[in-house]
């Protein structure tokens, strides 16, 4: 069995306490006055499947375990995303949601966080499959294999030349007469890129011409994808991909927008995504802050728990405030979006004006989210000294994926650009 660590400094009772039955045990005495008792059965279903699936795998999260390998187990269970119920593919979950979307995701992040982060950007594929199946058996299909894992998903927006400026496209797409779309250009950075059978991908007919973009499902064996990985020390657990597009031809029923489609396909899933991101965010705060509390407890200097001194104390403390009120806040925005889906029978059915203030308030709790994951990981790996440095815990991995949180899925810079736009609006709407 292969081992997390190469050598072991951290004593075996601190290991032993940090196992993931005690992690689970921390959050669920946190969260249980927080979220409603159906919420909490949905919480503590997850984590019993994760802790099984633990132990009956063996699974140590050592370094040459292949993350990609669980997305069907998980699938199998309706655990790659609860954001909907999947009625055209036979997913009729009982709890479906924003607000189970977040509760399904926390115990994952706590199995293992680049796993976590895996299944966020395969959400990325489901999401636009969802809007635009209008029923064509390839997309139901195609749905079905990523919501349940028996298929990976990416999504491939940025380009090399491209990035911040996503609308500005340089990959163009060519209508042909029998409908369908040859596509030429470059991607990178296209998490699950090449461990993915299915990608949602964007070109535009004209370069630079946002209004002139499509949005196409391709399936990646087709001739004309070329893809390699690019490695991100960070997160060495995640495949990225660098790909081509070389003459790829998109046939007509995989077209999901087309040309002057794109760009308002690529803006309806914003609030989604940027939710999403905020709950991985919220979640790998939760992740190393228990592994910091269980520790600080635990671990003795100058014959004390460390936890007694204020230096460590007051900053945990610190870290749990500003965790549990983002949490809320989290929550709440997610509660609010739920019930406007169901107000209006749909989130594509939410009026344009409604939609705009949800698109700002997820704007702001990206922005914050994945700034405190960034203090939070490192902060609850500092205060575990030596030992949060080391191989020995998850720590380690909480460590390096909230170093990746605030560039994935638009920027802290762009989503300070999207705020303080729409603080220009809110100024005339009010100010006469
Ligand atoms: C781990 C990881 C996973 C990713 N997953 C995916 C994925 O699944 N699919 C996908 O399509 N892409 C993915 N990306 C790409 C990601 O969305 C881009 O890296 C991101 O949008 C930034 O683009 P860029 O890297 O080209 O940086 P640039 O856009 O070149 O930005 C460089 C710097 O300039 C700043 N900047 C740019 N424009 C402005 C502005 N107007 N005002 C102020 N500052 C500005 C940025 O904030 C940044 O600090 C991933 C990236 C990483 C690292």
């Amino acid at each position: 069995m292969e081992t997390k660590f190469k050598t072991q400094v951290v004593s075996d009772e601190i290991l032993d306490k940090l196992s993931l039955k005690n992690r689970y045990s921390m959050l669920n005495n946190i969260l249980m006055p927080i979220i409603s008792p159906e919420k909490f059965n949905l919480l503590k279903e997850v984590e019993r499947f994760c802790m099984r699936f633990e132990k009956k795998n063996n699974i140590t999260h050592g370094p040459n375990e292949d993350i990609y390998n669980w997305m069907g187990p998980f699938g199998k269970q309706g655990y790659l995303s609860r954001s909907r119920a999947y009625e055209v593919i036979d997913q009729n979950y009982e709890q479906y949601g924003l607000v189970a979307d977040f509760i399904r995701f926390l115990p994952i992040d706590m199995f293992d966080t680049q796993f976590a982060f895996v299944t966020g950007a395969n959400v990325l594929c489901i999401n636009p499959l969802y809007f635009h199946h209008e029923n064509i058996p390839v997309r139901v299909e195609a749905l079905r294999e990523v919501v349940t894992g028996d298929a990976v998903g990416c999504v491939a927006i940025t380009e090399p030349e491209r990035g911040s400026d996503a609308v500005h496209q340089l990959t163009i797409c060519e209508e042909q007469d029998d409908g369908s779309y040859i596509l030429n250009g470059d991607k990178v950075f296209q998490t699950n890129g090449p461990k993915a059978k299915w990608a949602i991908t964007y070109a535009t007919a004209e370069k630079n011409k946002g209004d002139k973009m499509g949005q196409f499902l391709v399936n990646t064996s087709w001739d004309g994808w070329y893809c390699e990985r690019v490695n991100i020390p960070w997160a060495p657990k995640l495949h990225l991909g660098k790909e081509k597009l070389e003459n790829l031809r998109v046939p007509k029923e995989y077209v999901l927008g087309p040309t002057g489609t794109g760009r308002d396909h690529l803006f309806e899933g914003l609030v989604d995504e940027r939710i999403g991101i905020a709950q991985i965010a919220m979640s790998q705060c939760w992740g190393a802050l228990i592994h910091a509390m269980i520790y600080s407890n635990i671990r003795k200097q100058f014959n004390q728990e460390i936890l007694k001194f204020q230096g460590v104390g007051f900053v945990l403390t610190d870290l749990w405030a500003q965790t549990t009120n983002l949490t809320l806040g989290l929550i709440k925005f997610c509660e609010i979006f739920d019930e406007k889906v169901e107000k209006f029978g749909g989130a594509d059915k939410i009026p344009e004006g409604v939609k705009q203030a949800m698109v700002v308030l997820a704007s702001q709790l990206k922005y914050q989210a994945c700034n405190l994951s960034k203090v939070v990981c490192y902060e609850s790996a500092n205060l575990m000294g030596g030992a949060g440095l080391s191989d020995n815990t998850l720590i380690h991995d909480y460590l390096g994926i909230s170093r990746i949180q605030e560039i994935v899925g638009g920027s802290r810079q762009i989503q300070q650009y999207i705020m303080s736009m729409a603080l220009r609006t809110l100024y005339k709407m009010s100010v006469k």
